[in-house]
């Protein structure tokens, strides 16, 4: 069982020698475990977070242990009565090549529904982070102007499909001539912004001339900034993440515009998708129905190469290298 595990807390962007890699064998399940076969691991951007010290929404990893991720695979072993050997299940399987786990931990995942990278993706923890922290948080009313930074990633892409269902305006902030030509022609947006291209405050001001009304946030630094000062009345921001600011070896960098949230009566809220366990159910019935439709796609980008390739790949996400959902495939 190849694992990676976390040796050190990175400074700036994690290095190879912040990872440690080991090889041990799988342990067979008690009572009430099963043993996984890891297939697709999530790469996600939180993961940054959990490798440092302090307190946040979820304790960090410790050093030493394997590292945190969440994942797809297939049942090999099971002294639990929920799951049978051959059952596909998703949970915190860890960047390891096996993993025995609670049962409880795990929830079954169903083929037939959509290929498994999509269990990962629209139909995973990133499509019920865009549902619940649109509708929920960002409240959008038909005819809203809808500003996604990373617009084409694994929750905005979402975020964006959902916003246009829900009759609203569009506007997605991305990286690059091709993701914004992605933006518009695949994902439906009314507009992209290429933020590393132009000016984007003289977008914002041309693709938002009535103001922003929803700003769901995935960025944090300049572009929170640019946004505040194109805000509309009564705008809400979802806080989502700030992937801009994960890497920072100085302080996150706030907003210096807040007082637009004053002048503009509007409001700015974090979420975190966890809290929102209870209602996953709806999220995925509603989202695998616009699949169905053809009003929403899910994109992936999954990189082959197994565990051993985790440490390189995760980059991926902090230099917009990813283009859709970035998953490791680690067995067939
Ligand atoms: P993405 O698939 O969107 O991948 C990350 C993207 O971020 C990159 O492709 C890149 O897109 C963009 N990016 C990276 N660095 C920068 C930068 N310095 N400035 C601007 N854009 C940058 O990842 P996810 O969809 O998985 O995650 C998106 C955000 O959602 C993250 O902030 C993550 O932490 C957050 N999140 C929050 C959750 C919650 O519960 N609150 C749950 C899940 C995710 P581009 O090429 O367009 O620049």
């Amino acid at each position: 069982n190849h694992q990676i595990r976390l040796a050190a807390r990175p400074v700036g962007l994690p290095k190879d020698s912040d990872w440690q890699r080991t090889e041990e064998p799988a342990r067979p399940p008690s009572e009430g475990e099963v043993l996984v076969q890891t297939l697709y691991l999530s790469l996600d951007p939180a993961m940054r977070g959990w490798m440092n010290e302090g307190k946040s929404y979820i304790p960090p990893v410790g050093l030493g242990e394997v590292m945190r991720a969440g994942g797809i695979g297939r049942v090999v072993a099971s002294a639990a009565p929920a799951f049978a050997v051959g059952d596909h299940v998703s949970g915190a399987l860890g960047v390891q090549e096996y993993a025995t786990l609670s049962a409880k931990a795990l929830t079954k995942v169903d083929p037939a529904l959509s290929p498994l990278p999509v269990h990962l993706s629209a139909l995973g923890m990133p499509g019920m982070t865009a549902y619940f922290g649109l509708l929920d948080v960002g409240q959008p009313k038909p005819g809203d102007t809808v500003v996604v930074s990373a617009g084409t990633g694994a929750v905005g892409a979402v975020v964006g499909q959902i916003a246009k269902i829900k009759g609203c305006r569009t506007v997605a902030i991305a990286g690059g001539p091709e993701k914004c030509r992605y933006a518009v022609e695949t994902l439906g947006y009314d507009a992209a912004i290429d933020y590393k291209a132009g000016d984007i405050r003289k977008d914002l001001r041309t693709h938002c001339p009535n103001g922003v009304d929803v700003y769901f946030d995935n960025v944090g630094g300049d572009i929170l900034e640019a946004v505040l000062a194109q805000l509309a009345r009564k705008a809400r921001i979802v806080v989502c993440g700030a992937i801009s600011q994960y890497n920072n070896t100085t302080a996150v960098k706030g907003p210096a515009n807040y007082l637009s949230l004053l002048v503009n009566r509007a409001r700015m809220e974090g979420m975190v998708v966890f809290d929102y366990a209870d209602r996953y159910p709806q999220a995925v019935a509603d989202i695998a129905g616009w699949i169905k439709e053809g009003r929403l796609v899910s994109r992936e980008d999954i990189v082959e190469g197994g565990v051993a390739a985790f440490p390189d790949t995760l980059l991926k996400l902090f230099t917009g290298e990813n283009f859709g959902k970035l998953a490791l495939k680690v067995a067939d």
